[in-house]
């Protein structure tokens, strides 16, 4: 298996006294995607936010690319090639997405480009502002302008939320094809069959916690991760 290129790990967090998360873990491998799923509020968006610097753990570390961070710093992370994508991602609105994607592929000489667009199907809105897409199309355009950067690591927080199921595909493969040229990815959610579709391994955060459950197949036989996520009828008589 590749070696991690970020590292969370053992991450404690309390807010007001409560411990929302007690000693959290996940990592993100070379041109695997590494699914962190769990209810709301279970602390998901925590460990990200611990990762990218905006939080600050009280125990734990982040590793990435080889050096250990107590305080990591979101630019010094970034100029390292990690990209935040959160979940209200949004664009500047004063120019139509595709001027700002353009100014992107002249920065970051983007060789996949026309790729990216035609993937995940911004033609048709390149002369739109960001305030005028559609929830989804506005989640598409903001994943572009990650996917022309072509993070080392990318860490996308409820990339599924809320969007419709041609959305939700499209979004799932870019991913899927980001992940295919050697990009580490996290992704986050509670949309369980999306999340399950594109996964390469699978966190449960549960209790403060979390528990790597290995690939998609072996997280549908895991009998308390199935009975939270996916029904009692899947679950054998023994
Ligand atoms: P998830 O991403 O899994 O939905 P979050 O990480 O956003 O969960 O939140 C975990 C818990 O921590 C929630 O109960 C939330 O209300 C609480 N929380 C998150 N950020 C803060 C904050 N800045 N101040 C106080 N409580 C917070």
């Amino acid at each position: 298996m590749p070696e991690e290129v970020l590292a969370i790990d053992s991450v404690g967090k309390s807010f007001g006294g409560r411990a929302v998360l007690k000693a959290a873990s996940i990592w993100a491998r070379p041109g695997r995607i590494t699914t962190l799923m769990g209810r709301n509020g279970s602390g998901k968006t925590t460990m990200l936010r611990i990762a990218v610097g905006e939080l600050r753990s009280e125990t734990g570390i982040v590793r990435f690319l080889g050096n250990a961070y107590e305080r990591p710093r979101l630019p010094v992370l970034a100029r390292r090639g990690l990209y935040y994508l959160e979940e209200r991602a949004r664009l500047p609105t004063t120019f139509p997405i595709g001027a700002q994607l353009g100014c992107l592929r002249k920065r970051f000489g983007a060789p996949t480009f026309n790729e990216v667009i035609a993937r995940l199907e911004l033609e048709p809105h390149l002369q739109q502002r960001f305030d005028e897409l559609s929830g989804g199309e506005g989640r598409r355009a903001a994943l572009a302008a990650a996917l022309i950067r072509r993070p080392t690591c990318l860490l996308a927080d409820e990339p599924f939320y809320g969007i419709a199921p041609k959305d939700q595909r499209l979004i799932g493969s870019a991913l899927r094809e980001l992940a295919a040229a050697g990009t580490a990815i996290i992704a986050t959610g509670h949309e369980v069959e999306a999340l399950l579709s594109i996964s390469d391994e699978v966190v449960w955060c549960v209790a403060g916690t979390t528990h790597s459950l290995g690939g998609p197949d072996a997280a549908r036989s895991h009998r308390e991760f199935v009975r939270e996520y996916l029904g009692w009828h899947l679950l054998s008589p023994n």
